[in-house]
């Protein structure tokens, strides 16, 4: 004698209020269809391994039993990762799908309704949404005109909110910047909780914020191979005190990080001068783009220090550039314009291949020369 079941719309609507209030308008995180374009949205590195290397990488793969778990630990992979980056012996790391990840756990471990996430706006937004995901209240201080540190009002936000995790990202994204070392020592002086430098874009600068770890217990700095040619893999990392490693480690899923990562990410830091080159590279398109950018009539670049440039459009141009990029050139790029009141008119470009970049600079040249009206 079962009752027969309710309408899908009924259901659908007994389900919607057992879901968390402050959840029920997310969706899903939208990322654009690239098939056919270049790519110059999302801060990859463009550039492909040689065959060769390919070939060697295949091998290595076929040895990994994927009828196992993953190594738990990630030990091998850890092992590489502390030469690579250099890090110390008494510092410890952990490993997340992604950075993204390792932003949920602090999420979590720091969150309840009442613990604040703060972070300097514009800025990435996985702090905020992850935030909001995990329970956790958020407080955006906006950064000045110039995209640095608010010191005053960054101070004033520290002491007023008292927030469990401070996230700055060093160079920042959208903005490309560091900030300034005086202001950035003060907020981490200042933070009652964990302060996390976000340095997704280390190999693309000389400035590192590891040394601070040994003056700051309370500070963590957080990596990603993402930005240096392995976006596919989902590799983040973070690095601290042991005791702060250790309660976060309390909270990761057992096999976070996938055989066929490790063994890739392992493969890959042994082949990383290659990387290395490739973000040289990318440093040397970033000057180039950068001049040719700044050539354009009315258009203004930002000084970057990561593999993007954040550019000002003639007044209400960003959504028409950006749609006809992709329209007409099949080139993707982001328009920030709407995200933040500070980046009012703005694009931001990842530096790509020199081809692309002057794909880009040919097709920007010409939508820049045609009247709006076009449109
Ligand atoms: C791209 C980016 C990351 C990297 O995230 P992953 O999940 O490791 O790919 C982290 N922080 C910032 C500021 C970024 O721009």
């Amino acid at each position: 004698m079962t009752e027969p079941s309710p309408p899908p719309e009924e259901l659908h609507t007994r389900l919607e209020q057992w879901i968390r209030p402050e959840l029920r308008s997310l969706a899903p995180y939208h990322v654009a269809d690239a098939s056919g374009c270049i790519k110059l949205d999302a801060m990859e590195n463009p550039y492909p391994w040689p065959g060769t290397l390919t070939t060697a990488w295949l091998e290595r793969l076929s040895s990994v039993e994927l009828n196992r778990y993953p190594d738990p630990q990630g030990s091998a992979v850890k092992q590489a990762l502390r030469r690579h980056f250099a890090i110390a012996e008494h510092h410890a790391l952990l490993l997340g799908n992604g950075s993204d990840e390792l932003i949920l756990l602090l999420a979590l471990l720091f969150g309840g309704t009442s613990h604040c996430l703060l972070a300097p706006e514009p800025g990435f937004v996985m702090y905020s949404l992850i935030a909001r995901q995990a329970g956790m209240a958020y407080c955006g201080v906006a950064l000045t005109e110039q995209f640095e540190l608010d010191r005053t009002a960054m101070l004033a936000a520290i002491a007023e909110r008292q927030p469990a995790v401070i996230f700055i990202a060093q160079p920042n994204n959208p903005t490309g910047n560091l900030f300034d070392p005086a202001t950035l020592r003060a907020v981490i002086e200042a933070a009652p909780g964990v302060v996390v430098i976000d340095e997704a874009y280390c190999a693309f600068t000389d400035t590192q914020h590891l040394p601070l770890l040994d003056e700051f217990p309370h500070l963590l700095v957080m990596r990603t191979l993402s930005k240096i040619g392995l976006a596919g893999l989902r590799l983040g990392l973070l690095i601290g005190a042991p005791a702060l490693i250790e309660r976060l480690d309390s909270l990761r899923l057992p096999y976070n990080i996938n055989s066929l990562t490790q063994a890739s990410a392992c493969f890959a830091l042994e082949h990383a001068s290659l990387l290395t080159e490739q973000s040289q590279q990318l440093r040397r398109e970033r000057s180039r783009l950068f001049a040719a950018l700044q050539s354009l009539p009315g258009i203004t670049p930002y000084a970057s220090e990561a593999n993007f440039i954040l550019l000002r459009v003639p007044a209400g141009e960003a959504p028409r550039l950006q749609r006809l990029l992709k329209a007409r050139h099949r080139i993707l790029i982001k328009c920030l314009d709407g995200g933040h009141p500070l980046l009012r008119d703005c694009l931001r470009i990842t530096v790509g291949t020199p081809a692309e970049n002057d794909a880009l600079l040919d097709a920007l040249t010409q939508l820049l020369c045609e009247p709006p009206s076009n449109a």
